[in-house]
């Protein structure tokens, strides 16, 4: 594969041509259509999403208007104060600024011109206890959506990680999870649980998953209904092979399809948006450190396309980095059916109380309930010195029937499926449990009886687990003193060994404000954006708070095919 500079003749020609079908991706080529731009997208699998189907869904946009309506108002001041405490002086960057102006912009745009909906929950704090930090209002949700409004192209949307769905394809939001697993404690609980469970009872019958789409879904799934309500053009099973270019312009580029090779002329322009680094084996040897290599959390379609393919057209990948990826940590489990369950460990028994994380050495390494970032970047920096690939969360068999663990569901009686397949270890007493996982049996119970004793005061002496919002808001609130902290023991004591997974790259081509891929001396290739995972975070691998990722996905995006449309130059919110 190289870049081809050739008079070929084209198959057919668009305006804009999108790489990747994505959240950065389908937004370039809404914003296109609704530009008055022919669009294209082309996807290389047979379904939309990619990553953003399976993630989330929460966009970091600080200052919007939907933040303020809900009494919940932000300003840009307290939002740079944060980012310069977390960043330094990368914190003054021109992409930065350019994104907090355009955020806003974006979601009002996408808001009055389509179906794409946030709101912001009341609470969802940023990631680091840090000045200017927010407790609401700077994360947004996307709408919940309901799928049966696709018709036949529900099937078309990517579904979640399988290991977040239940009830045979039913998908849980975070509100969700308290009347589900407590219906009787109020009856709201119960109201909301029994109609959850009665749509799913139906949606069983005339669908093959549930149709109730929220988090990531929603955003993709709300989407593709714009995008079809403006009947953009969406091929599937179309893979990037190469750019074409034609005097020094990228000018469209050839897609390997089930039917054959095909090239597409793009007289505005090519936005990559293919997801990033994903599984390229090349991209990760490259640029990943030592012990990170082995898991991702991308689909399998997500293999580095666009980015080797924006290096051959003389854009440069940036690594000067505090980190080339995103990280969250993983228990992975051989199913069997043959499926490669790789859970990631985001919120559900991290922070609560009654559990510990410990390296190779037994000892602790980390405020466990602090982000699924930091948690990695904690293991990878214990790992310098002591074997910490993997970790092991610790904790006692109350915490699995209040929290669950990882894959294993709250109130699980029955734990021999995951001991059998070697996901969970198990030991009647510390000691035995530390043979288990190859650790220092003095040791954890060193480390585990000096836990409790901060259980006790609530005063974690050693990592401050509880002490910030984001701890507290991921604990349980019914735990006293500390709602992230309570004794572990007695036995059995239980553990599942944790990895590094991306959850997205951080590294990635360099991009000017407007998403034009720049080439090593700085200068914009005329005709190729990049957006998404494919561009370089504007965080430069810093990571603020929930939804920093699919934010700038959009606003870039927005921004990329704003430029091609000729549209961005002048363009101001009343
Ligand atoms: C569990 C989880 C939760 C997350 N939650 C959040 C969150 O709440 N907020 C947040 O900001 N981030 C979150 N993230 C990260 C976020 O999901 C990603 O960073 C983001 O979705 C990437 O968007 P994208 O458009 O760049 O790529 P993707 O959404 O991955 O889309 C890329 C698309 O390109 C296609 N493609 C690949 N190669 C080619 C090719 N050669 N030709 C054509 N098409 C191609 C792929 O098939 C895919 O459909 C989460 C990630 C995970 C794993």
């Amino acid at each position: 594969m190289t870049l081809q500079s050739d008079s070929r003749r084209w198959d057919f020609e668009t305006d804009l041509l999108v790489v990747g079908a994505g959240a950065a991706g389908m937004t370039a080529a809404l914003v296109g259509a609704i530009e008055g731009l022919k669009t294209t997208l082309c996807e290389k699998s047979d379904m939309v999403g990619g990553t953003t189907a399976t993630s989330a869904g929460t966009v970091w946009m600080p200052g919007s208007r939907q933040s303020s309506a809900a009494g919940l108002p932000d300003t840009i001041p307290a939002v740079r104060t944060y980012l310069a405490a977390i960043m330094g002086e990368e914190a003054n960057d021109e992409r930065l600024e350019t994104y907090l102006a355009t955020g806003p912009l974006v979601l009002d745009y996408l808001t009055e011109r389509s179906s794409v909906a946030f709101i912001p929950p009341p609470v969802h704090p940023d990631y680091r206890a840090a000045p200017g930090a927010a407790i609401g209002g700077r994360a947004l949700g996307a709408v919940p959506f309901d799928g049966r409004k696709l018709g036949r192209d529900f099937a078309r949307v990517r579904p979640p990680r399988r290991e977040f769905m239940v009830l045979g394809g039913m998908m849980v939001g975070k509100n969700d999870i308290p009347p589900l697993l407590h219906p009787f404690a109020s009856r709201p609980n119960l109201v909301h649980a029994a109609r959850l469970l009665a749509r799913q009872a139906r949606d069983r019958i005339n669908h093959r998953r549930g149709t109730r789409l929220v988090m990531g879904n929603a955003l993709v799934a709300r989407l593709l209904y714009s995008l079809k309500q403006r009947a953009v053009e969406i091929r599937y099973q179309s893979r990037l092979s190469e750019l074409i270019e034609r005097e020094g312009r990228i000018t469209g580029a050839v897609f390997e399809t089930p039917d054959g090779d095909i090239a597409i002329g793009a007289n505005k322009g090519v936005v990559l948006a293919a997801g990033g680094i994903g599984w390229s084996r090349a991209l990760r040897d490259r640029l990943f450190p030592e012990g990170t290599q082995r898991f991702s959390l991308a689909p399998e379609s997500v293999t580095g396309d666009g980015l080797l393919a924006g290096e051959r057209a003389r854009g440069q990948i940036e690594q000067e980095l505090r980190s080339p990826a995103l990280w969250m940590p993983s228990s992975v489990m051989q199913q069997a059916d043959g499926h490669l369950s790789v859970f990631p460990h985001i919120m559900l028994d991290r922070a609560k109380p009654g559990l510990i994380a410990v390296n190779g050495a037994g000892r602790r390494f980390v405020n466990e309930a602090d982000s699924y970032h930091d948690f990695v970047d904690a293991m990878l920096r214990s790992h310098h010195t002591v074997p910490s690939i993997p970790s092991f969360l610790v904790c006692d068999r109350s915490f699995i029937g209040d929290y669950g663990l990882g894959l294993i569901r709250p109130g699980t009686s029955d734990l021999t499926r995951h001991l059998r397949a070697g996901y969970l270890f198990a030991g009647d007493g510390v000691v035995q449990l530390a043979k288990q996982i190859g650790v220092d049996g003095g040791t954890l119970a060193e480390t585990i009886e000096r836990h409790n004793r901060f259980a006790e005061t609530g005063v974690d002496a050693d990592f401050g687990r509880g002490a910030s919002e984001l701890n507290r808001f991921n604990g349980d609130p019914l735990n006293r003193p500390n709602p992230c902290m309570r004794r572990i023991g007695p036995g059995p004591y239980y553990a599942v060994a944790v990895w590094p997974s991306d959850l997205a790259s951080s590294a990635g081509l360099r991009t000017d404000v407007d998403g034009r891929v720049l080439t090593s001396d700085r200068k914009p290739i005329p005709g190729l954006y990049a957006a998404g995972n494919d561009a370089a975070s504007i965080f430069r691998g810093t990571y603020p708070g929930p939804g920093t990722m699919i934010g700038p996905a959009m606003v870039f995006a927005w921004r990329a095919a704003m430029d091609a449309a000729g549209a961005l130059e002048g363009y101001a919110a009343d």
